[in-house]
């Protein structure tokens, strides 16, 4: 691991006034993706700002229903909490989904959606990979894909998102919040937070370099029957081959988004207008332009079967 600065910082737009104008100055909460990257010298901060301090770990109701979720609430404590656990049980369904419990009480809320691809190429340092260094090559586009994207992907990158809690969110319309130096704050929909690679995979957030995650809100429940199923190579502690969140209400219409299939959490409204005809019409809508690998063709397949899966369990 390289040498680094650390410094803690007190409020919000102090963390973005201490990143500002660092080349390398990087946020560190819980550090469970961070960590790791470090020792392996894909990521190398030279300044490290600890945000723990921030004050952002409370849940709150808003004011039109919705529930606002500070961005360090643990991912254990955002899965237990009674009114996600009440209103948004696909939340709680996908966050329980993921890692391990340990890591689980760690990992904060901001952080999950800013984890980095689990691509093994990314994390093999000895390999070409365009997003650790822009420009170098793609090492699994020639090598084995079995886990990587099918959708939403560039001839620079195939490397899915592995967060299981952002396509929850994703199917419940979330929306991050954020503020900047200037204390200019920004609510940016969770659709547009997640960038797609094309020619410059590094870049995976519509975030600026200096801007804080304070919340992420989730607007007024819509009822239904919520679903998450991921479907991975072991019981507990994989990331998602394939992962379905859904909200199903009783006439059958409803909301899909997919996981382990793309470099964002995966949902085309457009698709959503043929749940009532069945997994096979929503799937054929919403990976519509899929272009598997010889390795991963099997997740188109796989995620047909898997909401076919859910559909009838939700309405069981
Ligand atoms: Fe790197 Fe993306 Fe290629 Fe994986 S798929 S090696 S993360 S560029």
């Amino acid at each position: 691991m390289r040498a680094f600065s650390y410094e803690r910082a007190t409020s919000p737009e102090g963390a973005a006034q201490a990143a500002a104008g660092i080349e390398g100055a990087k946020f560190i909460a819980g550090g469970t993706n961070l960590l790791d990257l470090m020792k392996l010298e894909i990521e190398t901060p030279t300044y490290l700002i600890d945000v723990n301090g921030l004050g952002l770990d409370t849940i709150e109701d808003t004011a039109d229903g919705g529930l606002r979720i500070g961005a360090l609430v643990r991912n254990t404590d955002l899965a237990a909490h009674a009114r996600v656990r009440r209103d948004y049980g696909v939340l709680t369904r996908a966050l329980v989904a993921g890692a391990s419990g340990q890591l689980r009480n760690k990992a904060t809320t901001a952080g999950n959606l800013l984890q980095r691809t689990r691509c093994p190429y990314f994390y093999d340092t000895n390999m070409p990979c365009n997003k650790r260094n822009r420009g170098s090559g793609c090492a699994a586009l020639e090598g084995v894909s079995r886990s990587l994207g099918i959708i939403g992907t560039s001839e620079h990158c195939i490397a899915t998102h592995p967060s299981d809690m952002a396509v929850a969110m994703r199917a419940l319309d979330a929306v991050v919040e954020t503020v900047d130096a200037e204390g200019t704050r920004r609510s940016i929909p969770l659709e547009d937070f997640h960038v797609l690679p094309g020619e410059t995979p590094d870049v995976e957030t519509s975030l600026n370099a200096s801007e804080v995650i304070t919340a992420v809100t989730l607007p007024a429940p819509i009822g239904g029957r919520h679903v998450y199923h991921k479907v991975r190579d072991r019981a507990s502690y994989a990331f998602a081959l394939v992962s379905v969140a859904a909200v199903v209400q009783p006439d059958g219409t409803g909301r899909v988004a997919l996981g382990g299939v793309a470099p964002k959490p995966w949902r085309r409204k457009a698709a959503e207008e043929a749940m009532p005809n069945g997994a096979a019409a929503v799937m054929a809508r919403l990976l519509e332009g899929a272009d598997p690998t010889e390795h991963n063709a099997y997740k188109v397949t796989l995620a047909e079967r898997t909401l076919g899966a859910v559909l009838a369990r939700a309405q069981e």
